[in-house]
């Protein structure tokens, strides 16, 4: 048996794209076959059946219908899947039995997705290109559905960690690479734990210096790449250009809404790490991974999606340059400061939809005529928002008027040609509004005159014949047809033309009808021909506009941000900070969580910090568990970032200098992200730090060495301190519940303690919540285990064991000896340290330290 013609093309489609799941266009439907059936029936909930493909067994077939094919890709593309479909070029024809061509027309991918309805809104859909060749590393990355392109290059011996962490900030959707990254990044943790998707090797060649180059200055129209400041920077012309081939290899069409690059430099945004970005939960919960409880979520009171997306990229990615900061902050003072205006723009930016996505469907060929509608409706906004912004003295906002360009003849086009109530696709049309073309009103009275002509043949049939069941229907096979029931079948005259018997009834054709029908049905066509033609005239207009959208969008997304901080700022009490030079103090007056504060029920307890890199460089904070120690130190991360994207900042003051990285390390880190042991985990992230901290960093280390055993763990935090402070000079919080680096102060230049203050209350305690200079020597672990519901019975046996404990030395006993512990007993043991001390082999440090251990425990006793 051989395979039918039809399967034959298929399979041999199938070769071609091995990688995806073929969509191949059969009538109404795209069908899937084979393995591929197999696959999308599952991912989507489909019935499988079989196809005679002629072999013995049937083909395993699965399909969904066209018009909602969108929502079928849009699933199997966010699974990881690639869809190409094969469409339909030529129409299926009755008479000749040719085989219809059908050929792959584009290729769908989670990063190639266009249909800007079924993506995340608020979000970018980014597709992410890497190369790694010889230690050149570059990272692009472009969203199709807006335009936006970028590039970075990575140098140095930590090019590899800087990638991924900007990796996991731009959070792409699909990543294509050379062959030598995928290699690289077949095995790295983040990819297999799906944090970053698998890398996919595109074709090597693309990734060359020659047709990279040439990609991007056909793409952009340029003869050279100088204008957008990569022309020496060879990665990052390969990872781009290799970017813009397969968006082009994959969708066919000139990707006119990328017409530019933005070079990102490292030295123009403050750093922030995997772990910086996590732990601070600036766009997810650690917890759950989930926007609300983020500081994304505090901040986003914005109105349209471009704004969302646009402060995003604002909270990942703080500006390192003061005047850029302060550019931003004018711009949220003067908005924080005019309750009208901000109250008119939060109803005029309630209008506006997302231009920068329309602008990528205009450019990506699905723009529909409701979509058309959205762009009118928000486009005739503008005036209204230029108005508002008049008295509005601040550069970033007059920069912003600016760029709110005049679009009153796209808006008088639209309003003309477009009909209000357009249907949501241009297949039947009936888009185009009344009055907007001559030719088209005709045609189409034409067509309702016919169509009354119809109906008056049908009422002088009646009269004539007699019949008063005659009723004249069309169908797609007969067109226009007279149907007589069969008991008036004998009052049917002669020029009837029979084309059709049913049971109860006969179907015949007049040559009258028949002539009427050829005219209503060329003028149909004609209508329909003409109306795609007005359409694709207003289309090509828009697309002519498309740049001028763009920047109508940029300027309106900032401006929604700008607003956002405003009324962030104005609803929770915020003030503007001071951002000066590196070189100046830290200094936080009544500080605030902003998170905990907008969601936690009780009064939040503001704080104070001072950092100044002088006497005071590293603070040592102590306290109880649930105190506030964790809060507090990632309310002065918080407020760091805050000021350095521009925003106002919960405290009464806050000078912030110029911070070049933020590092955190915090917690018991899940181990998702590295596959290391969570001492492991805790350590290579300190490395990480000790590697890469400067003197202009601000560095949150939460209970650093408590993954090991107390020596071990105590000793590890004391020299890291001691690093920290005398050699790296970074300004430091360092919460501990070793409350043996309390000594540090006095001894090391630069360290300060500090301590949550908590009160004793009838054997229990009461949080106060309030930092103060000094240092605890306790940690309150039994009475937080008891007001976490600990069982009495083991806090009680615990209290006691502590008591032993806190007698003894814990190096020389088993805690089992201590039930019998005695007061003698402990002074024999300090007996016993001295006699064993080997007194010409230790530093005059380390001598003093065991005189005051002894010297406490003697005071204790
Ligand atoms: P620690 O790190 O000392 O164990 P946390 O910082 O996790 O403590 O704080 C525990 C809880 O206490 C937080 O979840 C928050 O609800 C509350 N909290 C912390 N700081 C404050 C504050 N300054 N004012 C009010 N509540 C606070």
């Amino acid at each position: 048996m051989a395979l039918a013609p039809m399967m034959q093309h298929y399979l041999q489609t199938k070769e071609k794209y091995k990688d995806c799941i073929v969509f191949y266009r059969l009538g109404d439907f795209y069908e899937m076959f084979f393995d591929d059936a197999i696959k999308a029936s599952k991912i989507l909930d489909l019935t499988l059946t079989g196809r005679d493909c002629g072999l013995e067994e049937r083909a395993p077939m699965c399909g969904v219908p066209f018009h909602s094919a969108d929502t079928y890709i849009s699933k199997l593309v966010q699974c990881g899947e690639k869809v190409a479909i094969c469409e339909q070029l030529t129409e299926p024809s009755a008479n000749t039995r040719q085989l219809v061509q059908r050929d792959v027309v584009k290729v769908i991918s989670a990063g190639t997705f266009t249909n800007s309805e079924l993506i995340d809104a608020r979000t970018n859909n980014f597709l992410g290109s890497v190369y790694v060749k010889n230690g050149k590393v570059a990272f692009a990355w472009a969203d199709i559905t807006t335009g936006e392109f970028f590039v970075r290059n990575f140098t140095g011996e930590n090019s590899m960690s800087e990638l991924l962490d900007v990796l996991v900030r731009v959070s792409p959707v699909e990543i294509i690479s050379n062959s030598r990254a995928e290699e690289m990044f077949r095995e790295a943790p983040l990819v297999v734990h799906g944090i970053i998707p698998k890398f996919f090797a595109f074709t090597e060649s693309e990734f060359s210096v020659t047709s990279a180059k040439k990609s991007l200055e056909t793409q952009f129209n340029v003869l050279s790449l100088s204008s957008f400041g990569i022309e020496n920077i060879e990665e990052a012309i390969c990872a781009s250009g290799a970017l813009i081939a397969y968006f082009k290899e994959n969708q066919r069409h000139a990707l006119k809404n990328i017409n530019s690059i933005k070079n990102e430099n490292a030295s123009d945004i403050m750093m922030l790490d995997v772990n910086a970005i996590r732990n601070l939960e600036l766009v997810k919960t650690l917890r759950d991974n989930k926007t609300y409880g983020s500081l994304l979520w505090l901040l986003d009171k914005t109105k349209t999606s471009m704004g969302a997306r646009k402060l995003q990229s604002w909270i990942l990615s703080p500006l390192n340059d003061i005047s850029q900061i302060n550019y931003r902050l004018d711009g949220v003072e003067a908005l924080y400061n005019n309750t009208l205006v901000r109250h008119t723009l939060t109803n005029s930016l309630g209008g506006i939809r997302d231009i920068s996505r329309l602008a990528g469907r205009i450019s990506n060929g699905n723009l529909s005529p409701r979509d058309c509608i959205a762009l009118k409706n928000s486009l005739e906004l503008i005036p209204n928002i230029k108005f508002q912004l008049l008295g509005i003295s601040s550069a970033f906002i007059e920069d912003i008027l600016q760029n709110l360009g005049d679009f009153s003849d796209t808006v008088k086009l639209l309003d003309n040609a477009i009909d209000n109530d357009a249907p949501a696709n241009v297949k039947d049309g009936g888009y185009i509004k009344e009055g907007y073309n001559a030719e088209l009103d005709e045609l189409r009275n034409y067509s309702q005159n016919s169509r009354n002509c119809i109906a008056q043949i049908e009422n002088s049939e009646r009269e004539k014949t007699g019949i008063k069941t005659l009723k004249i229907s069309y169908n797609r096979v007969f067109g226009y047809y007279i149907e007589v029931t069969n008991s008036f079948k004998d009052k049917v005259p002669f020029h009837y033309i029979r084309r059709q018997t049913l049971t109860n009834a006969e179907r015949y054709i007049t040559e009258e009808l028949k002539e009427i029908e050829d005219k209503l049905l060329s003028s149909n066509e004609r209508l329909l021909k003409l109306e795609t033609q007005l359409y694709s005239e207003i289309k090509d207009y828009l697309t002519s506009q498309i740049d001028k959208l763009k920047v109508v969008a940029e300027a309106i997304s900032n401006l929604d941000v700008l607003l956002s901080l405003a009324i962030v700022a104005k609803e929770n009490g915020y003030f503007r900070p001071i951002v000066e030079n590196s070189n100046c103090k830290l200094d936080i007056v009544d500080g605030r969580h902003p998170v905990v504060e907008a969601i936690s029920k009780q009064r939040f307890v503001p704080n104070d910090c001072l950092l100044d890199g002088k006497e005071n460089r590293t603070m040592i904070i102590t306290g109880p568990n649930m105190a506030g120690k964790s809060t507090y130190m990632r309310q002065v991360a918080l407020i760091t970032l805050l000021s350095h994207i521009g925003s106002f900042v919960p405290a009464k003051s806050a000078c912030i200098p110029l911070t070049d990285k933020i590092f955190t390390r915090i917690g018991a880190s899940d181990n998702l992200i590295s596959d290391q042991s969570t001492f492991m985990v805790e350590m290579s992230e300190m490395a990480t730090i000790i590697n890469n901290a400067t003197e202009k960093s601000l560095l949150i280390l939460d209970e650093i060495g408590r993954g090991t055993s107390t020596f071990d763990g105590l000793s590890i935090a004391w020299a890291v301190v001691e690093h920290i402070t005398q050699n790296i000079k970074a300004k430091t919080l360092f919460a501990t519940h070793y409350h043996e680096l309390t000594e540090l102060e006095g001894i090391l230049d630069g360290v300060k303690n500090y301590k949550v203050t908590v009160k004793e209350l009838q054997g229990g305690i009461v949080f106060l919540r309030k930092i103060m200079r000094g240092g605890t020597n306790r940690s309150f672990g039994i009475e937080v285990a008891e007001l976490a519901g600990v069982t009495k019975s083991v806090t009680e046996r615990a209290k006691k064991i502590l008591k032993k404990l806190e007698k003894s030395d814990i190096t020389k006993n088993k805690v089992s000896d201590y039930n019998e512990l005695e007061t003698k007993a402990t002074f024999s043991e300090t007996e016993k340290i001295i006699s064993e001390l080997d007194i010409n082999n230790i530093s005059p440090m380390q001598a003093f330290n065991i005189l005051s251990d002894l010297y406490e425990k003697v005071k204790s006793e």
